[in-house]
C-alpha cells in the first residue's frame, strides 16, 4: 500500500466516502505523493506512450494545421499558442520545428503551456529552451488574445464523476472502506438534474461519466476565441457521449486496479467531446474525426513516405510501426478523435470534417 493510500483512508474515516472525482484528483495531483507531482510517466521507463513519443509525424502535422488555421483567419499578431498538459514538451517541440518556414508565425507566436507537475514543467523547460514560453496553473490565466491551442491526452486525465441510472433517478459511484481497504461503492439514489439530459438514451443501470473540471477550461477558452479567433484542437480517446464504465488505471504499461495503487498508477477516463461542445456553445466545433483519418487527410502518408528515404534497417522498421500504430483501426486510429473548436465563420482547421 502506498502513502497515499494510508491518507485516503484517514480522510474516509474521518469524512466519509469520496467522489471518483475526489479521488482521482488525489492520485494524479496530490503535491506530495499524486502521480503527475511525483514522476515523468512517458515513455518506456514510464508507465504509457503518447502520440507525440511515438512520432515526430503527429507534431509536425498538427503544427502545419495550427499555422495554416492562423494565416486563414488572418495571421493576427501576437497570438498565444497554447497547450494544456505537454507531457514533456515533445508535441510542441515538433510544432515549433515544422512551422519554423511559415512566414511571420514564430515571430508572432507566445507560448503558453498549463501544466500542474513541477516535474514535468522541469522537462519542458529544458525541452523548449529558445522559445518564448510562459507557464500556467489553468487556462483561466491565459492572455485575452487570438488563440490557438492543441491539447492531446489532457482532458482524459481530467477527474470524472460517475452515476449509475436507478429509475429516474442517480446513485453515486464513490470509494469507501471495507475491512481497513478502498472500496467502490454507491450512495443512495437522488435526482440529478444535470443528468436530465441522459434519461432519454440510457436504462437503469447503465453508467454515464461526468468531468466537472471540463467545463470551466472549455468556457475559458470559448471567451478567448470568440473574441479574438483562433482555434482549439482536441485529441484524446473516447467517444461523442459517455455511456459505461471508463474509469481506468495504468502501471508500467499494463492495466491496474484503479483502487490498488493510489499515486502510483495514472488514472484516466474516457473524454466525451460532447461535453466538451456544449461547454462552448458559442464556439462552431468540426465533426469528431478518428485520429487516423485525420492525420491522413494532413498528409501522413506523403510524409511517412519522406522520413523514411533516408532510414534503413531498425530505425526504419521503426518508423513504419509508429506510423500503424498511430493510423491504423486496430491501434490508436479510432480509438482516439480529435475535435476542432473556432469562432462561427471562421474556417475550420485544414484535415478537419465540418458536422
Ligand atoms: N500531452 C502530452 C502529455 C499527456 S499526459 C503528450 O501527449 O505526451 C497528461 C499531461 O497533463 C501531463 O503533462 C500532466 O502533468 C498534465 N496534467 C494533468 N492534469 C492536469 C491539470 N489538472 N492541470 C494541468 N496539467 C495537468
Amino acid at each position: 500500500m502506498t502513502a497515499l493510500a494510508e491518507k485516503l483512508k484517514a480522510r474516509i474515516a474521518a469524512t466519509g466516502p469520496l467522489t471518483l472525482a475526489e479521488y482521482m484528483a488525489d492520485c494524479l495531483l496530490d503535491p506530495q505523493h499524486g502521480y503527475y507531482a511525483t514522476r515523468d510517466p512517458l515513455g518506456a521507463g514510464g508507465d504509457f506512450t503518447t502520440a507525440p513519443e511515438i512520432s515526430q509525424m503527429f507534431g509536425e502535422l498538427l503544427g502545419l494545421c495550427l499555422a495554416q488555421s492562423w494565416l486563414d483567419q488572418g495571421a493576427p499578431a501576437p497570438f498565444a499558442l497554447a497547450e494544456p498538459g505537454p507531457g514533456r514538451g515533445t508535441l510542441m517541440a515538433d510544432i515549433w520545428r515544422a512551422t519554423r518556414a511559415v512566414p511571420g508565425f514564430h515571430a508572432a507566436a507566445r507560448v503558453h503551456l498549463i501544466e500542474a507537475s513541477p516535474i514535468l514543467r522541469g522537462i519542458q523547460r529544458a525541452r523548449l529552451q529558445g522559445l518564448p514560453v510562459t507557464w500556467h496553473d489553468s487556462v483561466g490565466t491565459l492572455p485575452d488574445a487570438p488563440l490557438w491551442l492543441v491539447a492531446n491526452e489532457f482532458f482524459d486525465a481530467l477527474p470524472i464523476r460517475q452515476f449509475q441510472r436507478d429509475g429516474a433517478l442517480w446513485r453515486e459511484r464513490v470509494v469507501g472502506l471495507r475491512d481497513g481497504a478502498l472500496v467502490l461503492g454507491l450512495t443512495d439514489p437522488a435526482p440529478r438534474s444535470g443528468l436530465a439530459h441522459r434519461l432519454a438514451d440510457t436504462t437503469p443501470g447503465d453508467i454515464v461519466e461526468t468531468c466537472p473540471a471540463s467545463a470551466p477550461v472549455m468556457a475559458a477558452l470559448q471567451t478567448r476565441i470568440a473574441a479574438h479567433g483562433g482555434a482549439a484542437l482536441i485529441i484524446d480517446y473516447g467517444g461523442w457521449r459517455s455511456l459505461g464504465d471508463t474509469f481506468q488505471a495504468l502501471r508500467n504499461h499494463a492495466f491496474d486496479d484503479p483502487l490498488a495503487h493510489p499515486g502510483a498508477a495514472d488514472l484516466t477516463a474516457h473524454v466525451d467531446f460532447e461535453a466538451l461542445a456544449r461547454a462552448a456553445p458559442l464556439l462552431t466545433h468540426s465533426a469528431l474525426m478518428p485520429q487516423g483519418a485525420l492525420l491522413r487527410q494532413l498528409g501522413i502518408d506523403a510524409r511517412a513516405g519522406i522520413l523514411a528515404r533516408n532510414l534503413r534497417g531498425a530505425a526504419l522498421e521503426s518508423h513504419r510501426a509508429a506510423h500503424h500504430r498511430l493510423t491504423d483501426a486496430a491501434e490508436m486510429g479510432t480509438l482516439f478523435k480529435a475535435l476542432a473548436l473556432v469562432a462561427p465563420g471562421a474556417p475550420l482547421p485544414p484535415g478537419f470534417d465540418a458536422v
